[in-house]
């Protein structure tokens, strides 16, 4: 017989490991445990990076902001039961990003099912509501198969969360090699079809809605381009860079889609977005749902006669907005055919167009009052000084731009306004959902997904940063180059919410429900892994630690009191920005 036969037999955790790295899966977060241990060590053996994390949730994040930055299902793997049930956050976080992620569970073994099995649970039935596909591998040799419907479907069409569930016995069973090899050989090979927008031939809209959208903003009078995370996963930034270059639309960036083209572009109305969004009446909405973050598209924040353009990729997307002209296709490919007809019969605004100008000159007197607020250094620190000592810092960083996660009430909001983003894809931030306590996963994953070779810099509000605090040992053991900034005013919002109080009650001495320990030593958490903590008060204290911590490029928390009465509860909840 030959060599085959006698070569050692592949289980159920060595061919789903396989199988995932077939379908061009490159990194694994998770957390092992009965019964998928193995399948983690099966994953380094077949060239997939798996990193482990302390908490399924954080791993979940991490797996679905990796999908987002390479294009490729970031993969989560989970334990049976209470770990599966924790996976959902990730799940969950995905579908609501459009961010595409394959969760592998571990269930409990099928014989036990029904009479009370170890961490027995009906997971499917649990993951369900979050995913595009799910389906259990009910044998060894039905484990490929299982692995590429849930890799395809999260990566095709809009990004999005699937599972493949593993009962206990089936990560044990076994085949030969060969046969294995004969399962993986069959799958197909999927690889060639990953655009960095996607599984897909780059999807091209109807010439004739092109042609209607491209007359809407030759004859516009105020247009607008606006673009989101879609069209940075999409990486559609040269196709929206030459539209606005070419015509002179200003445009607004949504959170995640900042950097598509640069922050500090001319045409970048971000400053004056209130006069953008009321004032145009054309608007091309570049992968960015219409929802709640753009405010449905609906009066009073837009105008009532005001034209929609969309392009998406989802036809449910386009369903439901019913934009003027709906253009579905591949932002990257969409955008070409724009700009081929525009290029056909060239228009362009020119900077002294009054609708440019206007937004201009409202950027401008924005942009100094802006100025002026940052400037002021005060001790205790509020967001505002603290903020610009970060932007500058990170401005001066040499090499690639540095990826920002950002998250928090106060921290967020202000760091919105304030940083600054020159390239795609370099902002992470809680997102569709409003998801807090996803920055040290996000972390993880843009360090690991760029190998180390860009800072990734976590600016945090307190509480946002203990959701998964101790994440920050995964920094330590894996050596990434993560500097998280803590930004410490003592609670959510705020720290001092005094008047709480006053309302009486049995419990009005209790701390209030949005009260932390004050001036918490968060920069200790990573000392007793190893890492480097700051604890800073001023901002020429502050100034210190970024240089040495944004130099060093190595794990570090700084943790940087702010004045407790500084934060305001988030949101402004009418615009809920
Ligand atoms: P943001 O939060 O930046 O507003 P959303 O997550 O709301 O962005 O919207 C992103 C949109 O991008 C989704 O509707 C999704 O269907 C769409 N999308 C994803 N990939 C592509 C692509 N390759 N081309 C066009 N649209 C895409
Ligand atoms: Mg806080």
């Amino acid at each position: 017989s030959t060599g085959t036969s006698q070569a050692k037999p592949v289980d159920g955790a060595d061919l789903v490991a396989r199988s995932l790295a077939k379908m061009g899966v490159k990194y694994l977060f998770g957390v092992v445990g009965i019964p998928v241990t193995a399948l983690a060590t099966f994953a380094q053996k077949a060239g997939i990076r798996f990193i482990g994390l302390r908490n399924e949730q954080a791993a979940g994040y991490a797996a679905g902001a990796a999908g987002y930055l390479t294009g490729v299902p970031g993969a989560l793997l989970t334990v049976s039961g209470p770990g599966a049930v924790h996976g959902l956050a990730g799940l969950s976080n995905g579908l609501a990003n459009s961010w595409p992620i394959v969760m592998i569970s571990g269930s409990a073994p099928t014989e036990e099912v029904g009479r009370g099995g170890f961490q027995e649970f009906d997971q499917i039935a649990i993951v369900k509501p979050f995913v595009k596909y799910a389906g259990r591998a009910e044998n060894v040799r039905a484990v490929p198969n299982t692995v590429q419907s849930a890799v395809s479907a999260a990566a095709a069409g809009r990004p999005g969360a699937a599972y493949v569930d593993v009962p206990a016995e089936v990560l044990h069973q076994e085949v030969s090699e060969a046969e294995a090899a004969a399962l993986l050989n069959a799958l197909v090979d999927i690889q060639p079809f990953y655009t960095p927008g996607g599984l897909r031939k780059a999807l091209s809209a109807p010439p004739p809605d092109v042609a209607a959208a491209v007359s809407l903003l030759r004859n516009a009078r105020s247009p607008l381009v606006v673009f989101g995370k879609g069209a940075a996963y999409a990486h559609a930034e040269d196709g929206i860079r030459s539209l606005v270059d070419r015509t002179g639309i200003p445009f607004i960036a949504t959170p995640m889609g900042k950097g598509v083209v640069p922050d500090s572009h001319p045409l970048n109305a971000g400053a004056a977005r209130s006069l953008a969004l009321a004032g145009a009446d054309v608007a091309l909405v570049v992968g960015a749902q219409l929802n709640w973050l753009l405010h449905f598209g609906e009066p009073p924040r837009w105008g009532k006669d005001v034209k929609f353009i969309q392009i998406d990729i989802s036809e449910d997307e386009l369903k439901l907005r019913k934009p003027a002209v709906p253009l579905l296709g591949d932002a990257n490919a969409v955008l070409e055919q724009i700009n081929v007809a525009i290029k056909d019969e060239p228009f362009s605004l020119g900077k002294d167009h009054p609708w440019v100008a206007k937004l201009r000159e409202k950027a401008e007197a924005n942009g100094k009052r802006l100025a002026e607020s940052l400037a002021k250094d005060v001790v205790p620190m509020n967001f505002q000084c603290s903020m610009r000592v970060v932007r500058d810092e990170l401005a001066k960083v040499e090499g690639p731009h540095p990826i920002l996660v950002s998250e928090g009430a106060n921290t967020m909001d202000v760091g919105r306004t304030v940083l600054n983003q020159e390239e795609p894809r370099t902002r992470l931030d809680a997102g569709t959902w409003g998801t807090m306590g996803v920055g040290m996963g996000y972390a993880i994953a843009a360090a690991v997904v760029n190998d180390g070779k860009r800072l990734v810099v976590a600016v945090e509000g307190d509480s946002a940063f203990g959701f998964s605090a101790v994440e920050v040992e995964v920094l330590v053991r894996y050596n990434l180059p993560v500097v998280v900034i803590v930004f410490n005013n003592s609670g959510i919002y705020g720290g001092d919410r005094r008047e709480d109080a006053e309302l009486g009650g049995p419990y009005a001495s209790d701390p209030a429900p949005t009260d932390f320990v004050s001036e918490a030593r968060y920069d200790q958490i990573i000392e007793a892994f190893g890492g480097k903590g700051y604890f800073v008060r001023t901002p020429a204290e502050l100034v210190a630690a970024c240089r040495e911590a944004f130099a060093a490029k190595k794990p570090a928390v700084i943790n940087a009191v702010i004045d407790p009465f500084a934060g305001s509860e988030s949101g402004r909840m009418h615009s809920r920005n």
